[in-house]
């Protein structure tokens, strides 16, 4: 077998993150027109909760689409591939359940190029979903970032503007998020006493502190 047979045959997983307003889907996008214009045999899916432009389209923010299959959950993916498929690429993945991590397993071991887009983390900057395991499994992962709102420095944090709902899905646009960089992402969860953490501090000192914040 010549060395490009065998490249040809070997799977990879490739994941693209970053906040929202990154340019994510528009990177996944890019990857799969040029799958496109090589002719290779390629699906794409995105889950069926992210309907926020299309149902049977990957719409990127800048309007560039591809079309794409809605599925319910991750197995769905593996009910709709076809043997002669050759790249899998998947939009908004952190809103699969953790059984996306054994279809893309399952999709690279066969041979398939598998490229994936989300969120790397939630409005509270924490890990979202399955992403960060399908980071470490990863063969090879691009870090995107959006540009603060507030100052037009380069932002990987996602802020969620002021809602009566705190659940960490919250499908939406330009109405409910924006991206800040660390400095202007001013997220603090309730019960973070970094003072616990401290070494070297004495109680008086701690007392002190509290007083200042
Ligand atoms: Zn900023």
């Amino acid at each position: 077998m010549s060395p490009f047979v065998a490249s040809f045959m070997t799977g990879c997983v490739e994941v693209v993150c970053g906040p929202m307003f990154s340019g994510k889907t528009e990177e996944l996008i890019r990857r799969v027109r040029r799958a496109q214009i090589a002719k290779q045999k390629i699906q794409i899916f995105k889950p069926a909760l992210d309907d926020r432009y299309h149902e049977t389209k990957v719409v990127s923010h800048s309007s560039q689409s591809v079309n794409a299959v809605s599925v319910e959950c991750a197995i769905d993916i593996l009910k709709k591939i076809y043997d002669s498929t050759r790249i899998v690429a998947i939009d908004e993945v952190q809103f699969f359940d953790e059984d996306i991590i054994k279809v893309v397993n399952k999709l690279s071991r066969r041979g398939v190029r598998v490229i994936l887009a989300g969120l790397d983390q939630d409005y509270k900057g924490e890990p979202f979903g399955p992403i960060p395991h399908l980071m470490a499994i990863a063969d090879d992962v691009t870090k995107v970032k959006a540009v603060c709102t507030s100052c037009g420095a380069p932002a990987s944090k996602t802020h969620r503007k002021p809602s009566e709902n705190s659940d960490q899905v919250l499908v939406g646009e330009a109405d409910l998020y924006e991206a800040r960089c660390t400095a202007h992402w001013d997220f603090q969860p309730k019960d973070e006493d970094l003072l616990a953490f401290s070494v070297g501090i004495d109680s008086t000192d701690q007392e002190n502190l509290k007083v200042q914040n």
